[in-house]
């Protein structure tokens, strides 16, 4: 029964999309055009030999680097290709060329919300870009460079919902988030009576809500943004921001040299103008401008 009702919901989402596509304000599927994409030259003879994880990467020749695979503008696998595309794909692949590696040659990996910690502990992993919130509880478990982006937890509803506007509208509702995020924490403990469905991912929980599943998804706006364009007919952002979810790039915990050397990358990109240019091919195609960068938090080592 399970399953039947997972099918269908993947093809309703399928169908959907499909009748979407092409519409004005709608997500390429397969992601941006790479000529559209910034060419990120990679630092001639630079060393790191303080950082565990970048020697093991260099003598691989490649990162392994965490990512999602269904957000998009954000972190989007092509089924056909396996390529990965959106904003924090480029943010990976400017970092490594910073660090001396051809960001070509990346192995991406998808990694789910609440299985991020766990990655980068047991070295499945070199680092992570994927809507990863900085907070001091991850901080006790992995390292952060960055902020590179700032988003704000937002409320995802179907085209005629009236009811919910944000999110003291919750009780009583069906609300969907991803387990182990920071938005699905939120709601348990601001908002506890909204009734909580977590999933793996936020595309299963959009999945839900099209279905009359649940009532609301809730998770980053950056993220939403994304699934509502896919079906701009069927689903809408509500209310404003209720969250500042600072977007960080995470290491293996204790290994400060590889967390200040994606610092400085991070700093030296936004500086010539590449994350601008990131953001506009990437990002920035859902209507929303180049924001300034947040501040990086360059906090002491461990
Ligand atoms: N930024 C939030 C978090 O890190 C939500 C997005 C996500 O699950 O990746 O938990």
């Amino acid at each position: 029964m399970l399953r039947t009702t997972r099918l269908f919901s993947a093809l309703v989402l399928t169908a959907l999309v499909t009748a979407a596509c092409g519409k004005e304000g709608s997500p390429p599927t397969k992601g941006p055009a790479a000529g559209e994409l910034p060419v990120y030259e990679v630092a001639k003879d630079f060393r790191l030999p303080q950082s565990g994880t970048w020697r093991k990467a260099e003598s691989r020749g490649r990162f392994v680097v965490g990512a999602k695979e269904d957000q998009p503008y954000l972190g989007e696998k092509d089924p056909a290709s396996g390529r990965y595309s959106g904003f924090d794909i480029e943010i990976a692949k400017m970092v490594s060329a910073s660090l001396g590696l051809d960001p070509g040659r990346i192995t991406f990996r998808t990694i789910a919300s609440a299985n991020r910690e766990t990655a980068l502990q047991n070295g499945q992993i070199d680092f992570y870009v994927g809507t990863y919130t900085i907070n001091d509880n991850r901080k006790k478990l992995v390292g952060f460079g960055g902020p590179y982006y700032m988003a704000g937890q937002g409320l995802l509803v179907r085209h005629d919902e009236d009811d919910i506007k944000g999110p003291s509208d919750l009780a009583g509702k069906k609300v969907c988030s991803a387990a182990g995020s920071t938005p699905y924490q939120r709601i348990r403990k601001d908002y506890p009576k909204a009734t909580l469905v977590a999933y793996d991912t936020y595309s299963v929980c959009v999945d839900n809500l099209l279905t009359y599943q649940v009532d609301a998804v809730t998770t980053d706006d950056a993220i939403l943004i994304g699934y509502a364009a896919k079906v701009p007919d069927e689903l809408k952002l509500v209310g404003k921001p209720f969250s500042e979810e600072p977007y960080g790039i995470g290491v293996p915990r204790g290994d400060d040299a590889l967390r200040f050397a994606v610092d400085d990358a991070l700093a030296a990109r936004e500086r010539d103008g590449d994350w601008k240019k990131a953001y506009e091919a990437t990002l920035g195609l859902s209507g929303v401008p180049a924001p300034e960068p947040p501040a990086i938090d360059r906090y002491p080592a461990s």
